[in-house]
């Protein structure tokens, strides 16, 4: 017989764990899953399981859709690429039964995700997980589908890509559960991407506002939405590696006892291009026109910066993701004569260089040595942009690797 305490101690936990494409790649790597929950099933937690499709299904769908007719119904594309997760679950739920784990897996539907249509790209709207509810109070271990749901038209559409996050994110928040696991290739969230600094370190503990800085500057470890909806119903997100199945990154609410780092990360990004609308007249209107035009079109802008004018004119220069540059150009020489503009030139050859931290609001002096350390370097710095705890410099794109680099140095990043 176990002794009282250690009944008492065995406090249950829900868990949710998310699974992304590595982590199921294989037959040999759905069998380490199964016998990881199996394990945390042992340690006495109850647990959800959604994973994604395994390694680059997704890409192999999206392929051979493009093979087989130059127009992809976006209804008809999602109907697609909701077979790749369909797939993962079933085989996880089966590996579990091999493992000795009842199980039962259920699409994004099935779980009761309600999302708009806006197929490709859905929201959620409602959960309604009385299934997974039901399956865990009979003792099942859900297996649920990341990435879809179903529309209030009744269709099957996808969350965006990377949208297994947001499925995993959703469902914690929805079940309250305690912690919501993100288990992917990398042993967690790190102080730049170790792939550029070698000498980049794991974080143990950021807080949600870095993660979305983190996640919308560049940080290729979450997806932004699904950190904003973990933040807005205060889910924990513990990131970590289904290789090593080491503790790795928590990603919680701002402690406010805890001493904040000035600068937790430096972040890259080359996904986006820049606009320039050179010679428009500066006068009240001229902004406002042009950004309509893009809302209109439905284009994301980023950064802006608009020149001092000088003899009344000036030049507004913005950045948008790399695929929306031609959109975004064509927007632009459509409304040029009517702003009155002299001309419009695109540059896809940029690149950004964030600096990230929560204490950077309480610390004077950060900016200076951002800048100071790109200039001692040659660096030109070519558009800036912040918020309370980030500083972002558009740069040469081939300087971007450099500059993460020494500014990693600069703040005392690079361990020992
Ligand atoms: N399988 C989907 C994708 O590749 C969703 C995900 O992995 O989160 O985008
Ligand atoms: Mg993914």
């Amino acid at each position: 017989m176990r002794p009282v305490a250690q009944l008492i101690l065995r406090t249950m936990a829900l868990i949710v764990q998310k699974y992304g494409g590595t982590s199921v790649g294989d037959a040999e790597r759905i069998r380490a899953v199964a016998d990881h929950v199996a394990r945390t099933r042992e340690a006495g937690n109850d647990v959800v399981v959604v994973v994604s499709a395994m390694g680059k299904f997704t890409d192999d769908l999206i392929h051979l859709a493009d093979d087989v007719s130059p127009n992809r119904p976006p209804r008809e594309l999602d109907m697609l690429l909701t077979a790749g997760e369909r797939i993962s679950m079933a085989l996880v739920s089966m590996a579990l039964g091999a493992r000795g784990v009842e199980s039962a897996s259920f699409t994004g539907s099935q779980a009761g995700i309600i999302t708009d249509t806006d197929h490709t790209r859905a929201k959620i709207l409602e959960m309604r997980p009385d299934r997974i509810r039901e399956a865990l109070d009979s003792g099942l271990v859900p297996v649920v589908a990341g990435f879809q749901g179903v529309s209030t038209e009744r269709d099957i559409t996808t969350l965006g890509r990377g949208g297994s996050d947001v499925t995993a994110v959703a469902l914690a928040a929805a079940l309250k559960a305690d912690v919501c696991e993100i288990y992917t290739d990398v042993t967690g969230v790190f102080s730049a991407d170790p792939r550029v600094v070698a000498k980049a370190k794991r974080l143990s503990k950021v807080s949600f506002d870095e993660m979305m800085e983190m996640a919308a500057t560049g940080g290729r470890v979450l997806m932004l939405r699904s950190v904003e909806f973990a933040r807005r119903h205060g889910v924990p997100l513990h990131v970590r590696s289904s290789f090593t199945w080491e503790p790795g990154t928590w990603i919680v609410e701002e402690d406010p006892t805890m001493e904040e780092a000035v600068v937790s990360a430096v972040t890259d990004d080359k996904s986006e291009a820049k606009v320039t609308v050179g010679g428009v007249p500066d006068k009240p209107g001229i902004a406002a026109k042009l950004f309509r035009e893009l809302a209109n079109r439905g284009i994301n802008v980023d950064m802006i910066v608009q020149n001092t004018g000088a003899n009344g004119l000036t030049d507004i220069s913005f950045t948008v993701a790399k695929t929306d540059l031609e959109a975004a150009g064509e927007c632009c020489n459509h409304v040029k004569d009517e702003i009155g503009a002299a001309n419009v030139t695109t540059d896809d050859n940029i690149g950004r260089v964030s600096i990230v931290g929560a204490g950077m609001k309480s610390n004077p002096g950060v900016t200076a040595l951002m800048f100071e350390t790109l200039s001692e370097h040659g660096i030109n710095i070519e558009m800036i942009s912040t918020s309370s705890i980030r500083i972002s410099c558009v740069l040469r794109a081939e300087k971007v690797s450099d500059a993460v680099r020494y500014l990693h140095t600069a703040f005392g990043l690079d361990a020992a």
